[in-house]
C-alpha cells in the first residue's frame, strides 16, 4: 500500500526536490535559495533494521505506510503540513502554529510549529513535548480540565521541515530554550515511546503523520539524545550549562525521509516481506 502512496506522491511532485514558497515573509529563512543535500539514507536506521526481527521490520513498514498516507492526505487537503497549521497566515518569527499548539490531554503529548532560524534548507521546526512531573511521571486528577498536575512540558526534540513540509533534520535544544524539567536521554527516550497526539480536532492527519514518523525514527532519536548528553557531559557544570545562552542547539542529525523509506523498502524486499 505505502509503495503506491509514495509513487502517487512522487507523480504529484510532493517528494520531488523542488522549492515551494509557503508565504514566509517575516522569517529570515533563505526561501528560494534552498541548497538540497544528496539523498543519503540514515546509517543508524539501516543498522537498526538490519538487526531487527521480521516482525519489527513489518512494524516499521506499517509506520512508514501510515506516515506516508497521512502526509499525502494533509498535502492534498492543505497544500503541506506547514500550511495545515498556518492556514494561509503570514508566518511571524517565534509565533506558534496552530496558535494554541496541538495538545493531547490524555497522553500528555504536545507540539507546535514555528520558525526563527536561518540557514540550511529549514523553513521552521516542530517542538515536541511530553508533560511530566519532576520524577518523570504524570499525576492524573479526575475533574480537572487538564488531567495532569505538577507537570511541565518537557521538550523531547525538534523536527525541522523544509518549505514543502518535508522533514530535513532532528535536533535537541538546551533547557533554557524551552524550560520544563530536565531528564537524561534514556528517560526522554521512554517519553518518546509514549508520545502520541490523537486528540487534536482539525489536525488529525498531521498528528497521524507525526505519530508514525516518530515511531519509525526512534533509533535516530535515541542517537540524537545520546549525542546531546555526551556533549553536556564534556562540560564541568551541568546546571550552569543548562542555562548557558551560548549553548542553544545541543545535537542535530540531518535526514532524508524519502531515502530512508527507500532503504526500509529495500530491507523488506531482501527479507521477502509483503509490501
Ligand atoms: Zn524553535
Amino acid at each position: 500500500m505505502w509503495r503506491k502512496v509514495r509513487r502517487e506522491m512522487r507523480r504529484k511532485g510532493w517528494l520531488r526536490r523542488q522549492e515551494v514558497n509557503v508565504a514566509c515573509r517575516r522569517v529570515p529563512s533563505p526561501i528560494g535559495h534552498t541548497s538540497v543535500s544528496p539523498m543519503i539514507s540514515s546509517a543508524i536506521l539501516r543498522r537498526s533494521w538490519a538487526a531487527a526481527s521480521d516482525a519489527e521490520v513489518t512494524f516499521a513498514l506499517n509506520d512508514a505506510g501510515e506516515s506516508l498516507a497521512a502526509f499525502s492526505r494533509v498535502t492534498a487537503d492543505s497544500g503541506s503540513l506547514i500550511q495545515s497549521w498556518i492556514e494561509g497566515r503570514t508566518v511571524v518569527e517565534y509565533e506558534h502554529y496552530p496558535p494554541d499548539d496541538v495538545v493531547d490531554v490524555r497522553s500528555g503529548s504536545q507540539f507546535f510549529y514555528h520558525a526563527h532560524r536561518s540557514g540550511g534548507n529549514e523553513h521552521g521546526h516542530m517542538h515536541l513535548f511530553w508533560h511530566a512531573t519532576v520524577s518523570g511521571r504524570r499525576r492524573y486528577v479526575a475533574g480537572l480540565p487538564r488531567r495532569w498536575v505538577r507537570a511541565a512540558p518537557t521538550h523531547l526534540f525538534a523536527i525541522a521541515l523544509d518549505d514543502r513540509g518535508l522533514p530535513v533534520s532532528l535536533f535537541t535544544v538546551n533547557r533554557w530554550v524551552t524550560d520544563g524539567y530536565w531528564f537524561d536521554a534514556s528517560t526522554i527516550q521512554s517519553f518518546v515511546a509514549r508520545f502520541a497526539v490523537n486528540d487534536a480536532s482539525g489536525n488529525a492527519d498531521s498528528c497521524a503523520w507525526l505519530n508514525a514518523f516518530v515511531r519509525m525514527y526512534r533509533p535516530v532519536i535515541e542517537n540524537l539524545l545520546l549525542r546531546r548528553d555526551r556533549r553536556l557531559s564534556r562540560r564541568k557544570d551541568l546546571l550552569a550549562s543548562l542555562d548557558d545562552r551560548r549553548l542553544e542547539q545541543l545535537s542535530l542529525l540531518r535526514l532524508d525521509w524519502e531515502a530512508d523509506l527507500r532503504s526500509l523498502e529495500g530491507e523488506a524486499v531482501r527479507r521477502r516481506l509483503a509490501l
